[in-house]
């Protein structure tokens, strides 16, 4: 069978520098399809799609709500042409019901163990419309090592440089925050994989720089202190959202390879001066993620809070402003009181101000997001903290002999998550 797995294109957030990351939903999906269908990827990023290809089958893979809108279109021209199509990923399970409309079928929730279902329905021409698995999630041990052979891993490089690969070791969060949709989407227990496939996974991915994407490593200690004490041998050098600053935790995490953390900055409290000091103090580079616009939020709270971000000199900073995605509590809330001005999912991009803020009007947050990006950059360029960020890692490779030579007259480069708008760490 003949399985085309699209990837739709999205415009990335204004002030972000153009890379691309190798995805990770669609090749996580790939590994729970049968061994009899013959995977065509592509990422339309990078890529162009050909419409009139020979295909039996068509897959739309969706993380993001800015994809929606284009994974409708490209679901639109292939049943045009009488090629059945299935949507799955993330951004289809918070958008299920509109995208039912441009889609043969819909599948919500985690695919292991369950593919040979949807296909054998699709070889049966009776494809259910919905396949709904969101509150039904298979035994997290089915999780196999994810299909990288799908991609074309030439085209995942800036500059020459192999982009980090992403990886990951356990799935759920415990937390329900305000602005994200993880609880909805992988429920709120915290489901790790066992360590030795994980493991085994990180082992063979033929990169030495890893994005490990878990929603939080800082979950359960015992498991996340056993994870790093088995990657320690691997000499792996790895990003990833928050994980426990405790310093045993932060020592291990160190010793496994830990090169920075994406770490929520809400406050200018001592508990984030002296949580960012804690990874420092480990040689753990820490980029911030910075949410603006929430009700507490003024235009003085904002100003004093990118002060305090230069103060505690975090490495990287993003900042994005409040978005409310479907099946968020800020969905819920802002809804209920008529603050979302607009429901084109492609103005959901995190950049752009699509409701109305408590303390001021739309245009002045909007106005102050640029502000932030300009005020912590100002006296040292993003090109530069990025550099400095990645010296770090060069340095550790040299020391353990991992260090590939083609890296070596490398000025800068970017390196960053590719920013999962539909949650927020
Ligand atoms: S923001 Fe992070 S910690 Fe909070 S619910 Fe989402 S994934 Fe969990």
């Amino acid at each position: 069978m003949k399985f085309k797995l699209i990837y739709p294109k999205w415009a990335k957030l204004s002030r972000q520098t153009e890379f691309h990351l190798p995805p990770h939903g669609p090749v996580v999906f790939a590994a729970a399809l049968p061994d009899y269908v013959d995977i065509d990827f592509i990422d339309e990023n990078l890529e162009t799609i050909d419409f009139d290809d020979d295909v039996d089958f068509v897959g739309i893979s969706m993380m993001l709500t800015v994809q929606v809108k284009r994974g409708w279109e490209i679901a639109d021209s292939y049943r045009k042409r009488g090629i059945k199509v299935i949507f799955g990923g993330i951004a289809t399970m918070l958008h299920a019901e509109e995208t039912m409309g441009h889609a043969d079928a819909v599948f919500l929730g985690e695919a292991e163990g369950r593919m040979e279902r949807v296909l054998s329905d699709f070889s049966q021409n009776s494809l259910q419309s919905c396949y709904d698995f969101l509150n039904k999630r298979p035994d997290i041990g089915l999780v196999g090592p994810a299909r990288r052979d799908i991609l074309n891993r030439k085209l995942y490089n800036f500059k020459g440089v192999q982009m980090v690969d992403l990886v990951h070791t356990s799935r759920g969060c415990r937390f329900n925050c305000y602005p994200c949709a993880v609880s909805y989407l992988g429920g709120r227990i915290f489901r790790p994989r066992p360590i030795d496939k994980a493991v085994a996974e990180i082992a063979g991915i033929d990169n030495n720089r890893l994005f490990i994407v878990d929603n939080s490593l800082a979950q359960d200690t015992r498991w996340e202190m056993e994870l790093f004490q088995e990657m320690i041998p691997l000499k792996k050098s790895w990003c990833s959202h928050p994980i426990e600053d405790k310093p045993e935790v932060l020592d291990l995490a160190a010793r496994a390879g830990a090169w920075y953390v994406y770490q929520a900055v809400f406050d200018t409290s001592d508990y984030i001066k002296e949580r960012i000091k804690r990874y420092h103090d480990h040689g753990i580079g820490v980029e911030g993620t910075i949410l603006l616009g929430l009700d507490n939020h003024t235009e003085d709270f904002i100003k004093r809070l990118i002060d305090f971000l230069l103060e505690i000199e975090l490495d990287l900073a993003e900042f994005t402003v409040l978005t409310p995605f479907p099946h968020t509590k800020a969905y819920d809330e802002l809804s209920k009181e008529n603050r979302i001005l607009s429901h084109d999912w492609n103005d959901f991009s995190a950049d752009q101000v699509v409701f109305q803020p408590k303390n001021m009007s739309p245009e002045k947050l909007q106005e102050l997001l640029d502000y932030a990006w300009n005020t912590f950059y100002q006296d040292e360029p993003q090109g530069i903290k990025m550099a400095k960020l990645f010296k770090q890692v060069v340095k550790r490779e040299m020391a353990d002999n991992t260090f590939k030579p083609r890296d070596r007259n490398l000025s800068g480069q970017s390196f960053g998550r590719p920013v999962n708008r539909d949650n927020e760490n």
